[in-house]
């Protein structure tokens, strides 16, 4: 992803700002409307684990609207916000369209950065031992958050998340939430991972396995980028 795309999707804009502190609130303003940011690999680069047809309805179609929404949303200009985090974290849980619309494009932007060819990614050893602190084993760790994605009812995500003092924890939300968002009953904390359980995801290939679709998923992950994310301040 170039440096320019990677700023309209908003996900860079944390870091970017530290190492340029010059940077603006006006030149941030740029940002919007929000850009569906390109895939790093092509839709069928994730095969057989998962099909081309579903990424690429999936990223086109779901994301593009999700895209689209929030910018409608947003064309009024009545909102006040620095990057796509900052309008998360802040009017989530006032404006219902900024949290589905904006949750969406924040969470599928995730995604696609923490995917890639399916088992190709070997987990760093900084984060193995991070996950080892926190879930006592990789294998403990990839099992819980399986359950979870697994025990979410209905649509919404499985999260793996950084916490403000650093630890990380497993967690899910409902449709569109993700832990940055002020909401009742949500733990916050920043998303490294989501995997995504509405049916739009899987149900093309998996039909209603949503197990199977789960496995496949996980011998996707980029744990490089996870990493990183994990990281990035
Ligand atoms: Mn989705």
């Amino acid at each position: 992803m170039d440096k320019r795309s990677f700023i309209k999707t908003g996900l860079g804009i944390a870091g970017l700002s530290l190492v340029n502190p010059v940077q603006s609130l006006q030149t941030l303003a740029a940002v919007t409307p929000f850009e569906l940011p390109k895939l790093p690999y092509a839709y069928n680069a994730l095969e057989p684990a998962l099909d081309a047809r579903t990424m690429e309805i999936h990223h086109s179609k779901h994301h593009a609207a999700y895209v689209e929404k929030l910018n409608a949303e947003l064309a009024n200009g009545k909102l006040s916000y620095s990057s796509l985090e900052d309008l998360l974290q802040n009017h989530a849980h006032l404006n219902k369209i900024i949290r589905n619309q904006g949750g969406g494009h924040y969470n599928h932007s995730l995604l696609w950065r923490t995917l890639t060819v399916p088992n190709s990614s070997k987990m760093p050893e900084d984060l193995k031992m991070e996950i080892i602190k926190y879930f006592e084993s990789v294998e403990g760790f990839k099992v819980k958050l399986k359950q979870t994605a697994l025990s979410q009812f209905g649509s919404g995500w499985a999260w793996l998340c950084k916490a403000a003092d650093g630890k990380l924890f497993i967690t899910a939300t409902q449709n569109q939430d993700n832990p940055l968002m002020k909401i009742e009953g949500l733990v916050q904390g920043k998303p490294l991972l989501g995997i995504d359980v509405w049916e739009h995801a899987y149900y093309l290939k998996f039909l209603n396995k949503r197990a199977d679709y789960v496995d496949a998923f996980m011998s996707c992950i980029n744990w490089n980028e996870v990493n990183r994310l994990r990281l990035d301040k």
